[in-house]
């Protein structure tokens, strides 16, 4: 659907106020799970706002065909893919153009964390589906996947947590969705590791001055930080779950 038949540039910001009812410097509401898949070595889901984003993580493990593997380090693939109900008309099920580029966009802003030199020959998988898209999908998806990874106990410098910032009738606000995304002036996603502040991923679609792109990182990195805590407390609930299970089966007894 065409949404500018829909909305006009108007719609998006009236007195501070945006489409969705949010502030400028407001995150959509998050919701964080970590373990959610039983076949998979390490899993997450994630809700933010609309997206609706589920991840599943193997390896490191044997890499097939043998002669893409690397003797000196693992490697890392990603699979970013939509549902074909994912969006409002219905998505070609073969993988689109944008799909095979979020991917390497997402592997590029995941591979920082990894010691993949500890895992030669082999390769770790990241499989990403979205099963609902309101924008923002490949932050969204970095933020389920890092917390996948460590759920997998690949080994890691730091999570790797990811926010946009989005431009909307000359003002930057926070975490665009989709109407904003569409109808707004820039968008620049940016991923960090947040206890070093490494940047990993910085994009930008869209037009800002110089002074609109340090505030706008600034705003990045409070939204990251924000996103952090969420991802920190939901890998604790699920170990506090994992050890309380372990304890109900008698585990850590001496027999
Ligand atoms: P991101 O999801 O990271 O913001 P894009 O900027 O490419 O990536 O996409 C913005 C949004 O456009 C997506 O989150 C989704 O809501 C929407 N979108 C993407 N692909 C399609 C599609 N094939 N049909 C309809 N909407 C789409």
């Amino acid at each position: 659907m065409d949404l500018s038949s829909k909305y006009s540039q108007g719609d998006l910001l009236r007195d501070g106020v945006r489409i969705d009812g949010r502030g400028v410097r407001e995150l959509r509401p998050i919701k964080l799970e970590v373990g959610v898949l039983s076949r998979a070595d390490g899993s997450a889901y994630i809700e933010q706002g609309n997206n609706k984003i589920l991840v599943a993580v193997y390896g490191p493990r044997e890499l097939h065909p043998k002669h893409l593997a690397r003797p000196d380090t693992a490697i890392l693939q990603c699979f970013y893919r939509m549902a074909t109900f994912s969006v409002e008309e219905r998505k070609n099920p073969a993988p689109s153009r944008r799909e095979l580029e979020l991917s390497k966009v997402i592997k590029g802003a995941l591979a920082p964390a990894i010691f993949l030199r500890n895992f030669p020959r082999s390769t770790i998988d990241v499989y990403i589906q979205v099963l609902q898209a309101d924008g923002g999908t490949r932050c969204a998806s970095i933020t389920a996947a890092s917390l996948a990874l460590a759920d997998a106990g690949v080994p890691m410098r730091d999570l790797v947590t990811a926010c946009a910032v989005g431009k909307v009738n000359g003002q930057l606000v926070l975490d665009p969705n989709d109407i904003e995304d569409k109808l707004g002036e820039a968008d620049m996603p940016v991923a960090i590791m947040p206890r070093k502040r490494f940047i990993t991923l910085l994009q930008m679609d869209g037009r800002m001055n110089k002074e609109e792109f340090i505030e706008a990182y600034k705003m990045a990195i409070e939204g990251c930080m924000e996103i952090y805590k969420l991802q920190r407390q939901a890998l604790m609930e699920r170990y506090m779950a994992v050890r309380k299970e372990f304890e109900e089966e008698g585990g850590g007894e001496d027999a």
